[in-house]
């Protein structure tokens, strides 16, 4: 078995996807899980849509067709604005995609009318997180281009949040979405599906106390992989925060000293490092690097620090000396996992209670 790799339990993440579709439910909205911190694998995609969510998120069309290709028929909404370069690719998968450009969406009409489809849009609204979104004066026009090109369907609206400035979803913001949603709907007459508010960082709104007005949908990650809420890294209560766990083994353990010595310039990554003389320690290494994680984002059990980490290297100290070959678990967060996920160094075991007496199933 490869030492270094990515265990994730399946039934947990299947738990946390059930406990947040109920809990959702009752409040009037429907969960879109999404799959792109796991490249799209075709066995979280069958557990998060067995466990209620409407649909599956990926921010790549590669996610997307990996798992149409494995027979995933789920309803699925491309996260990200396609490449435009993609849009046959996109209309061809069947997909809902979220879009801002005119420019894209008349590609994408162009492609679906090529393709004798009807391809489906949700247009995304900017309310303060400046990622991506139309400003809002802009929205009008963007819905009267959709509304003219025949071979597109305006499914929905959507706003994103807390992805780059950690802007939070309020009752002003998640309000002004609904306000936007009701002019849309009087100025075109039309009927509006779909009002996605967010992300993850919605759920302290969500399941708040205040109105949840026209919002019908969230699209959740990580809440559902790390049962953490992404505004404060805190737990949700009752969700599970250890689905997943990396797992590195230990290539050289010595005592050693705290204070390097020689004369010192920049590191490997351009980084000047203030050293602390705390005597001599023991000194583990383990075969992690930055290209397999982000040693920044891990928690490390008792008894271990994370000291430092090169591309393929990870310092740590431990109580003891650990003999080479011995194995330490981390708990990632989300952008560790992210990265675990895409480094091909990285065995990832999938493993599902009910299949027990079966080894854990590595995915490529
Ligand atoms: C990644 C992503 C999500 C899910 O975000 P989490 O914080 O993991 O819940 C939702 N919407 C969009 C547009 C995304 O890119």
């Amino acid at each position: 078995m490869n030492g270094l790799r990515l265990e994730v339990d399946l039934d947990k993440v299947g738990d946390n996807t059930a406990q947040l579709v109920t809990r959702a439910r009752q409040r009037g909205l429907s969960i879109t899980a999404t799959t792109k911190a796991m490249l799209g694998a075709p066995e979280l995609a069958h557990v998060i849509s067995a466990a209620g969510a409407v649909s599956l998120g990926d921010s790549r069309i590669e996610n997307v067709e990996r798992m149409i290709d494995a027979g995933i028929d789920h309803p699925m909404l491309l996260l990200r604005s396609p490449m435009p370069s993609q849009v046959d690719r996109v209309v061809r998968a069947g997909v809902t995609s979220l879009n801002t450009e005119t420019q894209v969406l008349t590609a994408l009409a162009a492609a679906a009318r090529a393709q004798g489809r009807i391809h489906d849009v949700i247009l995304m609204v900017e309310l303060g997180d400046l990622r991506e979104g139309l400003m809002p004066e802009q929205l009008d026009q963007a819905v009267s281009h959709v509304l003219g090109l025949p071979t597109l369907r305006l499914h929905g609206i959507g706003a994103n949040l807390a992805c780059r400035n950690g802007i939070e979803p309020t009752v002003e913001n998640m309000g002004e979405l609904s306000a936007i949603v009701d002019s849309v709907e009087a100025a075109f007459s039309v009927e509006i599906d779909l009002v996605s508010g967010g992300n993850s960082a919605n759920l302290d709104w969500a399941f708040g106390a205040s109105a949840i007005g026209r919002i019908n949908n969230l699209r959740l990650g990580e809440s559902i992989l790390l049962g953490t809420e992404p505004l404060h890294r805190r737990p949700i209560p009752g969700l599970h925060t250890d689905a997943f766990t990396l797992i590195a083994e230990v290539i050289e353990s010595q005592r050693k000293p705290t204070m390097p010595w020689g004369r010192s310039g920049q590191n490997s990554f351009g980084e000047t490092v203030e050293a602390e003389d705390r005597g001599s320690v023991w000194q583990t290494i383990l075969a992690i690097g930055r290209q397999d994680t982000d040693p920044t984002d891990m928690a490390a059990p008792d008894g271990v620090e994370i000291l430092a980490a090169s591309s393929d290297h990870l310092v740590v100290e431990t109580r003891d000396r650990m003999c080479p070959g011995d194995e330490i678990r981390f708990v990632p967060g989300y952008s560790a996992l992210l990265r675990s996920m895409t480094s091909p160094f990285v065995a990832k075991l999938l493993c599902q209670s009910d299949e027990d007496d079966l080894p854990g199933r590595g995915i490529p």
